[in-house]
């Protein structure tokens, strides 16, 4: 499943919607026939936040954490260096945890809570731990935090649960939790005898690499089967089982991709849509299709404050305009080599006389270079097929009709 695919042409009719776009997306909603939304999240909508996207080893996140010492980055979520060494995690911690972190929602996070509000949320499963879709006000039975969370807490060893209240308290401190007495739990309330604690490290209920999913997970997954609308909003859908999720809907239920690049199957059923860029600007135009964009926007301000509010505006600006940057960077980069070709070539006619046209094969990376998914769906070699990733394996022509349907909403996106 998910390999082996190509990409829709933009001949091939859509199934569902009444066309492969935002404002055909956003009918289908309103008209009624989408009234059970699965969403799926990853980092991409916390971006927004501040916060990085700790699991990639690039970010600013975990070159902090490599003045702890660690063997490797990923370390500070391995069980095995965390019962030697739980500083680093507890470190980390003092950042999310929703006790003392100072992150607050994203437009993106506000969109979904009013899909709850307005009943049209089946389930949101996300991969983030940051807690930030309860702190949206997306009620906890909605959510399935796929990969754990800060909510709860317990120790290792013993397995009981630890006291939120008593956690926020370490967290604070900088302490790292101990399974104690009676007074580090919630649940000897009855019991008459008191028990002592077995001393045991405390861990949040975050999945750590190598550890299953929460229960949660599997007992829920269903509800993305009967989904009668996919969203996927800022995640890379590189870590499975959560990566499988958008294929277990219906053949003919539309799924939409809010994305800074194309992942996962998203692109190869004729009723995709893809939503390339900012994760926030899509959603916002998503809410501007659906005559939602002030009740959004007022929701969203109410929730994070104006200060932070104007702090994400202006943060996103600056995204978007470093990303203008590296475009722009690119284009000239390749004009230049088109110059100088040129020069050369030039040179060359006037020695060899008539030479064919060199313009047309160099101009493509130029317009390609608009697209951030192009990165991963053209490697613009002469002979595409030799390097390219298996999922990519369908006609040229294929994907650059995609890159075009793609581009259109990025622009407007942007
Ligand atoms: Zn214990």
């Amino acid at each position: 499943m998910g390999q082996d695919q190509s990409y829709i042409s933009d001949d091939t009719p859509p199934l569902t919607l009444s066309e492969r776009s935002l404002a055909a997306v956003a009918d289908f909603i309103k008209f009624g026939k989408a009234r059970r939304i699965v969403v799926m999240t990853g980092a991409g909508i916390s971006t927004a936040a501040g916060i990085p996207d700790f699991r990639s080893p690039e970010t600013g996140l975990y070159a902090n954490l490599a003045a702890l010492n660690l063997p490797e980055p990923e370390a500070v979520f391995d069980l095995s260096f965390f019962r030697e060494n739980p500083r680093p995690f507890y470190a980390l911690a003092g950042e999310l945890h929703p006790g003392t972190a100072r992150y607050r929602p994203t437009v993106s996070h506000a969109f979904v809570a009013l899909l709850a509000r307005r009943r049209l949320l089946h389930m949101l499963f996300t991969q983030n731990i940051d807690c930030l879709e309860r702190a949206a006000g997306i009620p906890p039975d909605r959510i399935v935090e796929a990969h754990g969370s800060f909510a709860s807490q317990r120790c290792i060893d013993c397995k009981r649960v630890f006291a939120d209240a008593r956690m926020r308290e370490c967290v604070a401190r900088g302490e790292v939790p101990r399974c104690g007495g009676d007074s580090d739990h919630d649940d000897d309330a009855g019991h008459g005898t008191s028990r002592s604690g077995c001393g045991g490290l405390v861990k949040p209920d975050i999945v750590f690499f190598g550890e299953a999913l929460p229960r949660a997970f599997f007992e829920q997954m269903d509800r993305a089967r009967e989904a009668d609308l996919i969203l996927v909003m800022g995640t890379s859908l590189q870590v499975h089982p959560f990566a499988g999720l958008p294929n277990f809907a219906g053949e003919t239920v539309p799924r939409v991709l809010f994305n800074l690049e194309l992942v996962g199957s998203l692109g190869t059923r004729a009723d995709d849509v893809m939503v390339l860029g900012d994760c926030d600007a899509g959603v916002r135009k998503l809410a501007d299709e659906l005559g939602w964009r002030d009740e959004l926007e007022k929701t969203w301000r109410e929730l994070v404050g104006e200060e932070e509010a104007e702090r994400q505006l202006q943060a996103a600006k600056k995204r978007v305009a470093t990303l203008h940057d590296e475009v722009a960077k690119m284009a000239d980069e390749v004009e230049e080599v088109l110059h100088i070709d040129d020069r050369e070539s030039k040179k060359g006619a006037e020695h060899k006389d008539s030479q064919g046209d060199k313009d047309s094969p160099e101009a493509s990376p130029v317009e390609d270079g608009e697209g951030k998914g192009d990165a991963q769906t053209q490697p613009a070699a002469p002979e595409p097929d030799k390097s390219s990733p298996s999922r990519n394996q369908g006609s040229r022509e294929d994907r650059e009709e995609v890159d075009d349907d793609v581009k259109t909403p990025q622009k407007a996106a942007l």
